[in-house]
């Protein structure tokens, strides 16, 4: 506010991305009045990191400097095409007071593909570490101390060359965006109601399904919709080709949990997203000795074993909401409940686990946790 920007200086580690403190933060007392019910994804904190990309230099220009509103060319691609990737992680507090992100490196290796993908240049591993690390230690006072909180960090990349011809872009800017949020689901872990679309997909063999980007969630909102007007919860999709197989929710992977003990999930075949948390909770679950499948399941069977009580738990999961349980399935024309309805041990045990692991409660054998600060 009048005052000149502060000259750039470093936070430590390598001289990538030169930090310019925010001229004006947001008061302690006003964020102390944000962090109290944040919700997910409203509240932001005062910078961002970004990284410029073109054919000519390559990545260069790093900052970590005051989030504000983007000047862009309205021809940028990114507004015609929607050449565009995403990512999402979680910073949290650790019981010992320190910070930690959770597997940041598995982001940073899922952002390269959907880059391939999406005909993006790829932005190093360590680049990308460093911009998330270096951004939650500049925000560190807008890590929510309420029971569940966390900071959530939106790494994103998006074509900014102004050309309306259809071509890969030749220049991108990467971003990140960090956001102080609660526990997802407010009241602890409720089991949703899932809508089964028959009507829409969200991802057809040889497309973008294994890509994390924008697009696939653009096709997904009317599905989505659909569902609340059902009066469910969440959408859960079918695979395009056989409209039979169950691939995922819109935002998040999906789990069987079988009686005699066993689990499934639907196998990586190209239009689903490799979840990280999917990924972790089948490592858990064969170091418990489970027997874990990774095998199609069709709508009709999941009627069938709900039916017999074959089937005895259903859970989704992703970043945002870790574990998910699922209470209720509705289709055009049946319904059924999963178990009793209700969070199930199984459901239970992994939610647990995880969040465990995640805030530094229990030993971490995996080497998930990346301290930072
Ligand atoms: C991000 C995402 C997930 C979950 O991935 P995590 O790495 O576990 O957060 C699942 N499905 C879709 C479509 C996603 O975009």
């Amino acid at each position: 506010m009048g005052m000149p920007p502060a000259p750039p200086c470093i936070l430590g580690g390598p001289v990538t991305f030169a930090f310019e403190p925010h001229p004006s933060p947001v008061p302690a007392n006003e964020r102390e009045a944000r962090l109290v019910d944040p919700g997910f994804g409203r509240v932001f904190t005062d910078h961002m990191a970004i990284l410029h990309w073109s054919e000519a230099e390559g990545w260069h220009d790093g900052r970590i400097t005051q989030r504000v509103p983007l000047t862009m060319d309205p021809a940028s691609s990114v507004l015609h095409y929607a050449q565009e990737i995403f990512e999402g992680l979680k910073a949290y507090r650790l019981e010992d007071g320190g910070l930690a992100l959770f597997r940041p490196e598995a982001n940073a290796r899922r952002l390269q593909e959907s880059a391939r993908r999406l005909a993006m240049p790829e932005l190093p591993e360590d680049l990308f570490l460093e911009s998330v690390e270096q951004l939650v230690l500049a925000e560190r006072d807008w890590m929510p101390t309420l029971e569940g909180g966390s900071l959530y960090l939106r790494p994103f990349m998006i074509a900014s060359e102004a050309f309306l011809g259809v071509k890969p872009s030749a220049e991108y800017l990467y971003m990140v965006l960090a956001s102080s949020v609660g526990a997802y689901w407010k009241g602890g872990a409720r089991a949703v109601s899932l809508w089964v679309s028959h009507d829409y997909t969200r991802a057809a063999p040889g497309g973008t399904g294994a890509a994390k980007c924008g697009g696939n969630y653009a096709t997904s909102l009317i599905a989505q919709q659909e569902a609340i007007r059902r009066g469910c919860d969440q959408v859960v999709f079918l695979d395009a080709a056989e409209r039979r197989w169950i691939e995922e929710l819109g935002g998040m992977n999906i789990f069987f949990v079988f009686d005699d003990g066993s689990i499934q999930t639907p196998p990586l075949t190209g239009t689903i997203l490799p979840g990280i948390t999917r990924d972790s909770i089948l490592r858990l679950a064969r170091d418990e000795g489970l027997v874990v499948r990774e095998e199609p399941y069709a709508i009709e069977q999941w009627r069938a074993d709900a039916a017999s009580g074959r089937l005895v738990e259903s859970f989704a999961c992703g970043t945002a909401a870790v574990v998910t349980p699922i209470g209720r399935v509705a289709g055009p024309d049946y319904e059924f409940t999963i178990g009793s309805g209700a969070t199930g041990q199984t459901t239970a045990r992994f939610l647990d686990r995880l969040s465990a692991i995640q805030r530094g409660r229990i030993a971490d054998p995996y080497g998930w946790l990346r301290r930072i600060g």
